[in-house]
């Protein structure tokens, strides 16, 4: 297990979530104790058997997997902290159709335009981000998020981030305030590139 302290000097003011995906609830508890507080699932499933295990911790929840709509209802009544992979206008209509409070959201980018990856191409992503928060009022759109190129090369991965943060910072003027970018692999590098908040897993348990 890691030790959070020297981390959390190392990245300075950007947000850290910590990545529970392959973990159980007893390694959370562990990094609890290190003083983490939010924590990111990629199914839904599991993000409610933790947050019933774990529910006297007060540990905060991130979506960050793909969303299946038959899963829609129960991500909702788990009250994330945030759903960080909001795919399309497509499944934000359909969250916001059931929604009953205002859901902290971020639109994920597929920066690297990769066909095994979610997300909005770099092409249509500022368009599909204004057609968002005008359609889907319980959708509150707050930044982007994106996973960095799948491939060796550090200059394409850098490109991926700084198509990524461009968009960002196009969209803040548009209440855009989270770029969620850095994974345990190319944190640093996506810290470099403008990322505040950084999805760390395998790095976080070794
Ligand atoms: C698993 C996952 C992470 C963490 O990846 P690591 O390489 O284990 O740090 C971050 N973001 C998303 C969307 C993931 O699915």
């Amino acid at each position: 297990m890691i030790n959070l302290k020297e981390l959390y000097e190392k990245i300075g003011d950007v947000r850290l979530i910590a990545v529970s995906k392959n973990v159980t609830s007893k390694e959370v508890i562990e990094l609890i104790n290190q003083g983490q507080i939010e924590f990111g699932e990629n199914r839904v499933q599991e993000m409610a058997k933790k947050q019933t295990e774990l529910a006297s911790f007060g540990p905060k929840w991130h979506m960050i997997g793909r969303l299946q709509d038959n899963k829609i209802n129960q991500l909702i009544s788990l009250r994330p902290t945030l759903w960080q992979s909001c795919d399309s206008l497509k499944k934000a209509v359909a969250v916001d159709k059931r929604l009953d409070y205002k859901l902290d959201t971020l639109l994920q980018i597929n920066s690297a335009n990769e066909d095994s990856k979610q997300g909005v191409s770099t092409s249509q992503a500022t368009e599909e981000y204004l057609k968002i928060k005008q359609e889907c009022k319980n959708i509150n759109l707050i930044g982007v998020m994106s996973i960095g190129a799948n491939v060796d090369d550090e200059k394409q991965i850098q490109k991926s981030f700084e198509q990524t943060y461009k968009i960002y910072e196009s969209l803040k003027s548009s209440g855009a305030k989270i770029c969620s970018m850095g994974m345990s692999s190319d944190f640093m590098l996506a810290i470099k590139c403008g990322s505040n908040m950084i999805r760390l897993g395998t790095m976080l348990y070794k």
